[in-house]
């Protein structure tokens, strides 16, 4: 019929907006090395924060002793210890407790954010065995995983930029999050201290670079995106303090809010970023994380619906709701392999209320999930080679060559297995052959907390 017509226009415009073939990407990669370079010259000098985290020492094996980790940033919250027993016994013991974020806190007071953290953090502590003790006079010590752009102050202080990720509190914007912190683990008799502020890349590079040398680069795709490496520190002209004795700094990049005019950007992510809490921020999150995959698909979707009567007659009404479709159930739907799509159909009745689907409709329910993750993989690629670039990892040099680990952490990365595949293969055809045989990704499994901890560890104010 005309209306099948119509949806298959719209998937067909949808499809050729979302096109990234090798020469775009290789655009999107260039405008990330040049976006990079801009942001390291001055502050302020690019939509790339390149924030300067002051950890100029990467994890050595030799760490000791039970530290904590605090992961902030998504939709859980974890807190984490972790004893170390220095090279010969490695990790002797993790242990962590898991908290969903309440919706309201996301959005509400300072207080109401960290007090809740603050009381979590007391409770895994006070219920801990007497053997995870510190030795007398000695206080807890904590690495503090925040990952929201931060502007460090030191290793173990710094303010909020801004807000991402569906947070919004305006009163934290521009407040050092570590004092805050303290005054509500005071408040709550948490016995603890903050000895490294990090971001969640920075915490998967330190967890990365413990397990394997090698590591050099950290990405996390959750439910939302960011990168982090490691810059010589006389390549990083904005920095005006001491040159570190390792001649190296990491760098959070916050790439998350990358954009340029290479993205292939379609209607719906401009009404998406539009009706978003931070417009015209996070381009490059919005088209390629988690919080923002299945509500770019409830877009084309609704389009669908309502020009197509893709689902009937009627509109469901469900699907008028932002975000009703989570990227954990589109990932379900892209991975259906059924061969009547069964679960396609479950989760468009369960979720949407919509009627019974017709294959026709659920194949193309599966051709959206495809476009979009694979667009939103073929750009976290683009990025990667973007970093390598910058690093001159991108040209085979003469002699042995080195090998370049990449950390990958994040919820979209470890269970969407289309799209990590995808993004795995396309870093490929990027470096070609013979490079991307020196360049390897490896899943750092909640590297961020163990990275944390270990920075906290060797930023102890008892060393
Ligand atoms: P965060 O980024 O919030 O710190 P995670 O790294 O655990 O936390 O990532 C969680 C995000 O990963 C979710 O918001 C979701 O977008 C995505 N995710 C989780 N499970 C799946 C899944 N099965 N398929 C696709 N995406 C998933
Ligand atoms: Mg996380």
């Amino acid at each position: 019929s005309s209306k099948w017509g119509k949806a298959l226009a719209i998937l067909k415009e949808f499809e050729e907006k979302c096109a990234t073939p090798q020469s775009r990407l290789h655009q999107v990669a260039d405008a990330m090395t040049v976006e990079m370079h801009a942001g390291l010259a001055s502050e302020n000098g690019s939509k790339l924060k390149m924030l300067i985290s002051y950890v100029d020492n990467l994890p050595t094996g030799d760490e000791d002793g039970v530290y904590y980790a605090l992961d902030l940033g998504g939709t859980n919250f974890r807190v984490l210890r972790v004893q170390l027993g220095g090279k010969e016994k490695g990790i002797e013991h993790q242990e962590f407790a898991e908290a969903s974020i309440p919706a309201d806190l996301m959005v509400g007071s300072a207080e109401g954010l960290f007090d809740f953290i603050a009381a979590e953090l007391a409770r895994f502590i006070n219920e801990e065995e007497e053997k995870f003790h510190q030795p007398p006079g000695r206080q807890r010590e904590l690495g503090f995983t925040f990952s929201f752009p931060v502007m460090q102050t030191s290793i173990s202080s710094g303010s909020l930029i801004r807000w991402t990720k569906g947070f919004s509190i305006d009163e934290l914007v521009g407040q050092d999050v570590v004092a805050e912190l303290t005054k509500a683990m005071h408040k709550k008799g948490a016995d603890i201290r903050v000895a490294a502020l990090v971001n969640d890349t920075i915490g998967t590079l330190a967890g990365g670079r413990y397990t394997h040398k090698d590591v050099s680069i950290a990405v996390i795709l959750g439910t939302g995106t960011n990168a982090a490496y490691v810059e010589r520190a006389q390549a990083i002209p904005k920095w005006h303090g001491p040159l570190p004795k390792s001649g190296e700094m990491v760098i959070n990049m916050e790439w998350g809010n990358f954009k340029s005019s290479h993205l292939p950007l379609s209607e719906y992510d401009h009404a998406l970023d539009a009706e978003s809490l931070n417009p015209g921020e996070q381009i490059f999150e919005k088209m390629t994380s988690g919080m923002y995959l299945g509500e770019i698909l409830r877009r084309v979707l609704l389009r669908m619906a309502e020009e197509a009567a893709l689902f009937g007659e009627e509109v469901p009404a469900k699907l008028k709701i932002p975000f009703v479709l989570r990227t954990p159930e589109m990932s379900a739907m892209h991975h259906d392999t059924s061969s009547d799509l069964r679960v396609v159909g479950d989760k468009l009745k369960n979720i949407l209320k919509a009627p019974s689907t017709s294959l026709k409709t659920r194949r193309l329910v599966v051709e959206l999930c495809n476009i979009i993750a694979t667009r939103g993989s073929r750009l976290a690629a683009a990025g990667m080679l973007g970093i390598l670039k910058k690093l001159g990892k991108d040209t085979v040099k003469e002699g042995t060559p080195e090998r370049t680990v990449i950390a990958m952490d994040g919820g979209l990365y470890e269970h969407y297995t289309e799209y990590s595949k995808c993004l795995e293969n396309t870093l490929k055809e990027l470096l070609g052959e013979e490079l991307s045989a020196h360049v390897e990704m490896v899943h750092s499994n909640d590297g961020s907390g163990i990275g944390a901890s270990l920075l906290a560890a060797s930023n102890s104010i008892y060393l």
